[in-house]
């Protein structure tokens, strides 16, 4: 397995609260208190000149203003002296990381191409429904395990997002939604799937703590059963995900036999499909209530027959798992095309007749780009444009 290079802030400036990724290299800048934790807010302010004896109550309201009421000023933030709120200022800033790109699909779909420090980039999409919406986020940029059929994996540059800049995808995309002060009820971004560039679980320690920050009820306050992390695989970390998260888990299975999937999702050749699925069997944080989403993105001839489906079902045996078919996404260069709608219907329905759920997923945001495993920064595609 490719582990990606952790990223390291190399030249922390001496304002930098340990534990806040930033720096030149990537992250937001190092001075930003976006991602920080209510411990690294309560050492920031007193890196701005609190009292120690007042740095708990400072962090609480520091996170408060953040994450509860979306603040993008100090001087907004009235429960805190004017004095502190100037000191505070001087040393830190609150800025969102610039957006290169924003786009709204014809089905309201919305796509933000965001850019770090180091001028690398990665998208967030927003997928409303009528009275709720699931915001995908990346967890790195790129993504390191080249399965077959994603594009995504074919971008080379790969480095792991800091927690900073995986929270930051979900405050911007409340900025431009207008969802501040987070709303107890009635939300358009009710959940999140971590569906989008990267593989979560090989970034696990930063996915963690943002997904800390994100899940705290005191601030975005988006619970755990509203949120999915979807893995190709990476069987160590699964059980500490549910012991320590608990949150939704998703498996891009994709194929039945080892085979198959050690060219679909390359991963494989790791950690076969038995290994996986008894993972699956020992989550934590699954049961009836909360089953595992096994994503199975349907490839025309390749992994589509009758005969597939009905391995699927006796591998789900015992399992508290649904089954999601998705149509696959073609990009430029794919080897692949889409199963027929008759192949797929068929697929479905044995599934179904097992007594799994299997729900075809309807593609979202096709026309930006924005629909699974489309996602990769337009800039790369600029780039290559500008020097052809
Ligand atoms: N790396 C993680 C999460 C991101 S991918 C993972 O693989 O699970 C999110 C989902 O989109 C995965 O199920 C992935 O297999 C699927 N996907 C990737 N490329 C696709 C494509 N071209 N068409 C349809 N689904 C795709
Ligand atoms: Fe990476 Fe997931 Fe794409 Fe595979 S499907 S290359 S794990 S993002």
């Amino acid at each position: 397995m490719t582990l990606v290079p952790e990223y390291r802030a190399a030249d922390r400036p001496a304002a930098t609260v340990s534990g806040h990724e930033g720096g030149p290299e990537g992250g937001l800048s190092a001075n930003n208190l976006i991602g920080m934790d209510r411990d690294q807010l309560a050492a920031a302010a007193v890196m701005a000149g609190e009292q120690p004896r007042q740095a708990r109550l400072r962090g609480r309201q520091l996170f408060h203003w953040l994450y509860h009421r979306g603040a993008t000023s100090f001087d907004e933030m009235t429960t805190i002296s004017k004095n502190l709120r100037a000191r505070l200022k001087e040393k830190f800033t609150l800025e969102r990381p610039g957006t290169s790109a924003c786009q709204q699909s014809r089905d309201g779909t919305r796509k933000w191409l965001l850019r770090f420090a180091d001028g690398q980039e990665a998208e967030a999409v927003h997928i409303p429904e009528e009275d709720r919406g699931a915001l995908c986020i990346s967890s790195q940029v790129g993504c390191t395990l080249t399965c077959s059929f994603c594009h995504t994996g074919t971008q080379r540059l790969v480095r792991n997002l800091t927690a900073a800049e995986i929270v930051a995808q979900i405050m911007v995309a409340r900025d431009t939604i207008g969802e501040w002060p987070t709303p107890k009820d009635h939300r358009m971004i009710s959940n999140i799937v971590l569906m989008g560039m990267g593989e979560p679980l090989l970034n696990y320690d930063n996915v963690r703590r943002a997904l800390t920050v994100i899940m705290d009820a005191e601030g975005i306050a988006i619970s755990k059963r509203r949120i999915t992390l979807s893995t190709s695989g990476v069987v160590p970390k699964i059980e500490q995900c549910g012991r320590e998260l608990g949150v939704n888990l998703a498996i891009s299975l994709h194929a039945v036999h080892d085979e198959l999937r050690d060219i679909l999702v390359p991963i494989n050749k790791r950690y076969p499909i038995g290994e996986l699925l008894q993972a699956c069997r020992d989550y934590p944080a699954s049961n009836n209530a909360r089953r595992i989403t096994f994503e199975y993105v349907m490839l025309r001839d390749v992994n589509d027959s009758a005969a597939d489906a009905r391995e699927l079902v006796r591998l789900l045996r015992g399992i508290p798992a649904k089954v999601n078919l998705i149509p696959f996404n073609p990009w430029p260069g794919a080897p692949y095309e889409c199963s027929t709608a008759k192949a797929i219907n068929r697929f479905a329905a044995i599934v179904n007749d097992a007594g799994y759920s299997s729900p075809v997923r309807v593609p979202r945001g096709r026309d930006i780009m924005a629909a699974c495993g489309q996602l990769k920064s337009a800039s790369v595609k600029a780039r290559r444009a500008a020097s052809a």
